[in-house]
């Protein structure tokens, strides 16, 4: 039977009951706390922990006999699980506690259930309206990693350097690749891009010159974070990998291609990527994307057996990128893909970041490249939607991109499509300023 809320919930929201994504958000008055989005509302999980609605929510994480001094130092300290301006403390927890905590959501939020819905006074208390508050980022976030895990942007990238018969390196199709960023500069949906300064040479010129980028960029892509992490030394098994993660969420990798292109050899992206990167609100649960869950197209060649998972796993999201520039009334989608693009899957990118030993950390953001497709609509980047700027972007009579302009807005949005309601992960958004 499907599952029904008593709170009225459109077809197309993002957020009916079988999503419920976790997020941290600031009321107009209050503290910075964690929530779950249900249709156009909020619910307030740190005034329903004080009520002690998640009480067997830490029991459902530990293990009986398990010596609770041995807990990660998020589990072991925390005093709150959800008054709290960082999903941390419960991401620690783990699959069995992240369970519990949805089961006793999804029944308070039931229309079968009067606790909430016949408690006036209650529901007053604890749901916010999403318009009202100011969402933050989810986590705090130790290290970011960046993949680069999408076939089709891989080679569409490599035939633009090197060529169609060089285009994808040796070593592509046999590990994960990525680069580590850097989690300073991730910012929030809706955080105002400054236009990055740098070095860039172009291709004529005898030597470098310093200015603002000419070639800013966006790069669609999702990301995950780490529940609990890995003891420095212990590799997690690629058949683990999926109980270390706890939900996905969208990312812009904004890219300044000019400074890239001059700085990148031979150690990979520096200070062309880390200016900003934005990352959406809405975290969303692999319990949630449970019913969308598909198989992972076959790899050749064979991976290396510590990348190797019977029924290996991928999900059908369905993902897009709008942009609006200042002259448009509403935003034009520029590409539609699917997560399902993704060469490797997160539990390969999860094993062989630890393959060596590497210890992730509750709070990790591990994301997976440009997700592109292999048609000229499914690309994920203007790098590629333009090819290197050779054949701009057509948005009207009037208005044609190479790359995006001060003032312009790209937002991603995703979701994937149930029989009669959709999860989604809301969208990620931000707006060029000059610098
Ligand atoms: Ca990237």
């Amino acid at each position: 039977m499907p599952l029904k809320s008593f709170i009225n919930v459109s077809p197309d929201s993002d957020f009916p009951i079988e999503n419920l994504p976790f997020g941290v958000f600031k009321p107009r008055e209050g503290h910075a706390r964690v929530g779950v989005a249900i249709g156009d509302l909020i619910l307030d999980l740190a005034v329903l922990e004080e009520l002690e609605f998640f009480s067997d929510v830490v029991a459902a994480a530990v293990p009986s006999g398990r010596n609770r001094r041995n807990l990660p130092p998020e589990m072991a300290a925390a005093t709150t699980l959800f008054a709290s301006d960082a999903l941390n403390a419960f991401m620690a927890l783990g699959r069995p506690a992240w369970k519990k905590t949805r089961d006793i959501l999804q029944n308070l939020l039931s229309a079968e259930t009067g606790t909430l819905r016949d408690n006036e006074e209650l529901r007053a208390r604890a749901f916010h309206k999403q318009n009202e508050v100011t969402m933050q980022l989810p986590a705090r976030i130790g290290d970011y990693t960046d993949f680069y895990s999408s076939y089709h942007h891989a080679h569409n990238v490599g035939t633009m350097l090197r060529g169609p018969e060089n285009a994808l390196m040796p070593n592509w199709k046999w590990l994960p690749v990525a680069y580590h960023g850097r989690a300073s500069s991730i910012v929030i949906s809706g955080t105002e891009v400054k236009r990055p300064h740098g070095q860039t040479k172009p291709p004529d010129a005898s030597a470098p010159v310093f200015g603002s980028s000419k070639s800013l960029d966006f790069e669609l892509e999702t990301a995950f974070f780490i529940g609990p992490g890995n003891p420095l030394g212990q590799p997690v098994s690629i058949d683990q990998a999926e109980d270390h993660i706890f939900g996905i969420l969208l990312m812009n990798d904004w890219s300044a291609r000019d400074i890239q292109t001059w700085e990148y050899q031979p150690l990979g992206p520096f200070l062309a990527k880390n200016f900003c990167t934005t990352i959406s609100p809405w975290v969303v649960t692999l319990e949630a994307l449970e019913p969308f869950r598909k198989n992972l197209a076959a790899q050749d060649p064979a991976p290396l057996p510590y990348l190797k998972r019977a029924n290996d796993f991928t999900f059908d999201i369905h993902l897009e990128a709008h942009l609006q520039t200042t002259k448009m009334r509403e935003a034009q989608t520029i590409t539609r893909t699917n997560f399902q693009n993704l060469y490797w899957s997160i539990a390969q990118q999860l094993a062989h970041h630890t393959v060596n030993g590497c210890n992730l950390q509750t709070g990790d953001l591990l994301a997976s490249g440009t997700i592109s497709g292999p048609t000229e609509e499914s690309r994920g980047c203007m790098l590629e939607l333009t090819w290197r700027g050779q054949n701009p972007l057509k948005l009207s009579e009037a208005e044609t991109r190479k790359w995006l302009e001060d003032g312009d807005t790209l937002s991603i949005t995703g979701w994937c499509q149930g029989e009669g309601y959709r999860v989604g992960f809301g969208e990620v958004s931000g707006r060029i300023v000059g610098a």
